[in-house]
């Protein structure tokens, strides 16, 4: 049987760099990978990230039915799926709390295109998700619609979602769109942010297509 080893170490290192980078708190957050094209490897619903081994990655179907592992997915595992199902491309999906993406989706405003890497890694500005219930498949729903073709996306008064081919990937992604959201609020308090000019943006949206396309990681 295959017990998805690899995958389930790369979601336990990335759970455990998530904590060390604080991008999340406690037990918050989650991590994903997708295991074949209707599975998915997932964190246990609340388990420490400094503790947790591999027993506490589980892979379970889109359903949620088990697979490997007797731990309890997180409570999140149905927008993962959501993802997973919208994104064929997809191949990992990082959920954090962390505390200036979280802020701009309590404000419910989207993290405008501020710096280059933003739209180059991401894909453009960073939408907020309408409002859903946390653990439902209306959440999943509303924050693919928010994500679209892009690599990120604030979930409204809860959190960020990243995602990547890798579990890595997937954290990288938060960790841009963190930093941005904190330049975002450094910017606002000392004057006006200013958009990058738009001809930079439409380049840049391009490279981000090509490198999608050439990733497979519509
Ligand atoms: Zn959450």
């Amino acid at each position: 049987m295959n017990d998805w080893i690899d995958t389930r170490q790369a979601i336990l290192a990335a759970a455990q760099a998530m904590l060390r980078d604080g991008l999340v708190v406690g037990t918050s957050g989650n991590v994903s990978a997708r295991c074949t094209d209707d599975s998915l490897a997932i964190t246990a619903s609340g388990t420490n990230y400094s503790s947790m081994t591999l027993d506490d990655i589980v892979v379970v179907d889109f359903d949620g039915e088990p697979i490997v592992g007797s731990a309890i997915p997180s409570t999140e595992m149905l927008m993962h799926a959501a993802i997973y199902r919208a994104r064929p491309g997809v191949g990992a999906v990082m959920h954090t709390h962390s505390a200036y993406a979280s802020g701009l989706a309590v404000a419910g405003q989207a993290l405008p295109p501020l710096i280059d890497e933003v739209v180059v890694h991401l894909g453009g500005a960073i939408e907020v998700s309408e409002y859903a219930f946390p653990g439902t498949e209306e959440l999943g729903d509303r924050v693919v619609a928010a994500l679209g073709e892009r690599n990120a996306a604030l979930v409204r008064n809860h959190g960020l979602v990243g995602v990547g081919k890798t579990p890595a990937e997937a954290m990288q992604a938060c960790q841009i769109a963190e930093h941005s959201a904190r330049i975002y609020f450094i910017a606002k308090t000392i004057g006006v942010p200013q958009e990058i000019p738009q001809d930079a943006f439409a380049t840049e949206v391009e490279l981000f297509r090509m490198q999608q396309a050439a990733e497979g990681l519509q």
